[in-house]
């Protein structure tokens, strides 16, 4: 076991990390338990020939310039720019709230200073914004809350907006324009060829090699003392659960193919106050592939459940105070190890974008 780094987890944070040091000529393990590379971010072409997102639909959007031209060493884009329906009340309209969803909403054909008033109207004057439910009441009220935040969220958690923590709805995007693009960063786009091909190009170097189908556990003992760890995985399961487990949400994901070209108007259609799915994504439409049949996917929200057989992944750290505060007690043991580091959404527990684990791992490769 001659490396420098052992890398625990073949995500976009363990191989990001693992890049920026076999660049640097160091020695790199890569250990993956599952049976492919790029973690959530997997795609792969299905059976009839389309290419999915295995774990859910990924949109790579970002303000970070270096961590764009990062990643543009590994792929082309195309210039994919994010379109969101809600379907409510029977309508399909347009996400986040700009001046077109509040004019389909209401049916009304406002401006933007007329906007800005009635909106300032409906706003909720909160003192101390505690929650979610606080955070979208203050900006938009109670209406607009009630059409496309207040059932999605419930569903998406399982909870009341009410008990979960402001970073939630952190705020919603409200746009006194006609701005339909579900993001406004200034790089957005899906890698050309997919996210695998992206995350092979990454882990294509002599210095690295990559060890699929392993858990930590199964190597733990044989890492010698002068390897440094980069840790990605669950921060309760490095330590044993010793502080209990954390919890997590997660996705059943229903895939369904259809003889049509076309299922749906927009890449993703959120559903928040109908049928048990959150959102159906059509793949074709975020990939641009061209093909006669189309693949979607609808999620279905549900708690982790680790005893599950049928379990899908721990996806999303549970934002309520409860759990930040179990995490805390991981965090403190995490802080006072002196070779192992913890970088992603599953060690550090907390919900990161692509762009966001990428920055975390340039910066403690320059950093360690
Ligand atoms: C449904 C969904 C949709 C999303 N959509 C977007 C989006 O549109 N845009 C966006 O920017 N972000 C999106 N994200 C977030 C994005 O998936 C993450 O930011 C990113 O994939 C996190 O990378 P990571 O390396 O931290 O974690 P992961 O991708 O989870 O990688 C961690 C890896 O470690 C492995 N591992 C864990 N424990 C062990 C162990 N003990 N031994 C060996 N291996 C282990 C896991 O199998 C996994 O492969 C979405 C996430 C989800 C769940």
């Amino acid at each position: 076991m001659n490396y420098d780094y052992v890398i625990v987890g073949a995500g976009l944070a363990g191989l990001t990390f693992a890049r920026i040091k076999a660049d640097e000529g160091k020695k790199i393990l890569v250990v993956e338990r599952r049976s492919h590379i790029g973690g959530n971010v997997y795609d792969s072409y299905n059976n009839d020939g389309i290419l999915i997102h295995n774990y859910g639909p990924h949109i790579f959007h970002t303000k970070d310039k270096g961590v764009y031209e990062f990643l543009s060493r590994f792929t082309e884009w195309n210039d994919f720019q994010h379109r969101v329906l809600s379907f409510v009340d029977g309508n399909l309209i347009p996400m986040p709230i700009t001046l077109e969803n509040v004019n389909k909403l209401y049916n009304l054909n406002m401006s933007t200073e007329e906007m800005k008033d009635f909106i300032a109207k409906k706003a909720e004057k909160i003192d101390e914004i505690k929650s979610s439910r606080d955070v979208a009441l203050s900006m938009a009220g109670q209406e607009i809350y009630e059409k496309f935040f207040e059932n999605y969220t419930k569903k998406q958690w399982g909870v009341d907006p009410k008990d979960l923590d402001t970073s939630v709805i952190s705020r919603i995007p409200l746009r006194y324009n006609r701005d339909t693009r579900y993001f406004t960063d200034q790089y957005q786009g899906m890698p050309k060829f997919g996210y695998t091909k992206m995350c092979e190009s990454m882990i294509a170097s002599k210095n690295i090699k990559i060890m699929l189908n392993t858990d930590f556990e199964e190597i733990r003992e044989d890492i010698p003392e002068s390897a440094q760890i980069i840790y990605t995985g669950a921060a309760d399961a490095y330590y044993g659960y010793k502080y209990g487990r954390l919890k997590y949400r997660s996705l059943k994901f229903k895939f369904e193919t259809y003889r049509m070209e076309e299922y749906q108007e927009a890449p993703v259609v959120n559903y928040p106050n109908d049928y048990d799915y959150t959102r159906i994504t059509e793949f074709k439409k975020m990939t641009w592939q061209k093909s006669d049949v189309t693949t979607i996917v609808k999620e279905f929200p549900c708690d982790y459940d680790p005893d599950d057989p049928e379990a899908d992944e721990p996806y999303y750290p549970f934002p309520t105070k409860e759990w930040k505060d179990k995490f805390a007690l991981y965090k403190a043991d995490m802080d006072k190890e002196k070779r192992v580091h913890f970088i992603g959404r599953l060690a550090q527990y907390r919900y990161y974008n692509m762009d966001a684990v990428v920055r975390t791992a340039i910066d403690l490769a320059k950093e360690v």
